[in-house]
């Protein structure tokens, strides 16, 4: 595989940020880590197990670029094209790592597979399946994470536990490595049914652990209105972006 050109661009992007903008986004994203790191400690957790995604669908390239100027070193992003457009225009080589955590179709595996995500997302063994035979094609390893549809909304996307556990029963490739679960809490949840709609993704994390034998140690879940509930109950990756750009978005959307 021959791997993205280096663009140190990121810092060149940023740049078309004015001052204010570029303090407004430091700002939030510090109050980000600072609720992060106080939901963690709030229950005894390490502040450092937990990863913070900075959600960019929203916005253009300079906010993006800004973000990783902040210092945000993991971006997700829903769409397959924003996330080729962006990688190819912001990526200096090593950081930041980026995160696919929306639907991803089949024949848009092989695009997003240069830049080397791990993808959140998978909702069908047909496309754990392509990501497979892509990564063994570029010889590369792909991390990748079951999308579970936890709170049974017909709108969520993600597959119901019993399609998770066939999934993960199927799976022998080299070239994947499942490492845990996705979810988002039902429409509209309010903290205690979102607290729920968790809880019970890591007690499916934990009974597919011992039934499979195999480690599933990420659990991605938590979004702007719900990562303090999302760490309660064991959240190591939440995924953030309308409190990352709030103030923001007016001129970018
Ligand atoms: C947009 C999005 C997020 C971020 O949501 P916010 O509420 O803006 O923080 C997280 N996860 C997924 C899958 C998303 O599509």
């Amino acid at each position: 595989m021959i791997p993205p050109t280096p663009h140190p661009l990121s810092e060149v992007a940023a740049k078309e940020l004015t001052a204010d903008e570029l303090a407004t986004l430091k700002r939030n994203w510090q109050a980000v880590m600072a609720d992060v790191t106080a939901a963690a400690n709030a229950c005894g957790r390490d502040p450092t197990a937990i990863t913070i995604i900075g959600v960019t669908k929203y916005v253009d390239e300079p906010l993006t670029a800004g973000l990783i100027q902040c210092g945000c070193c993991d971006l997700g992003e829903n769409r397959p094209q924003l996330l080729s457009r962006k990688a190819e225009a912001l990526t200096d080589g090593s950081s930041p790592t980026w995160h696919m955590i929306g639907h991803l179709q089949t024949n848009k595996v092989r695009r997003v597979l240069r830049y080397r995500p791990v993808i959140h997302s998978v909702d069908s063994q047909r496309l754990l399946d392509m990501i497979a035979q892509e990564s063994e094609r570029a010889k590369i390893q792909t991390e990748c994470l079951l999308e579970v549809n936890i709170s049974g909304d017909e709108s969520k996307t993600g597959m119901t536990p019993e399609q998770i556990r066939d999934v993960l029963g199927a799976s022998k490739s080299l070239s994947i490595q499942i490492t845990g679960l996705m979810a988002m809490a039902g429409r509209g949840s309010d903290s205690e049914t979102a607290r729920q709609h968790f809880r019970q993704v890591r007690e499916l994390r934990d009974e597919l652990q011992d039934c499979f034998d195999h480690p599933l140690p990420q659990l991605s879940m938590g979004m702007s209105g719900d990562f303090g509930e999302a760490i309660k109950e064991g959240a190591t990756m939440v995924r953030i972006g309308s409190r990352i750009f709030a103030g923001l978005l007016e001129k970018n959307s």
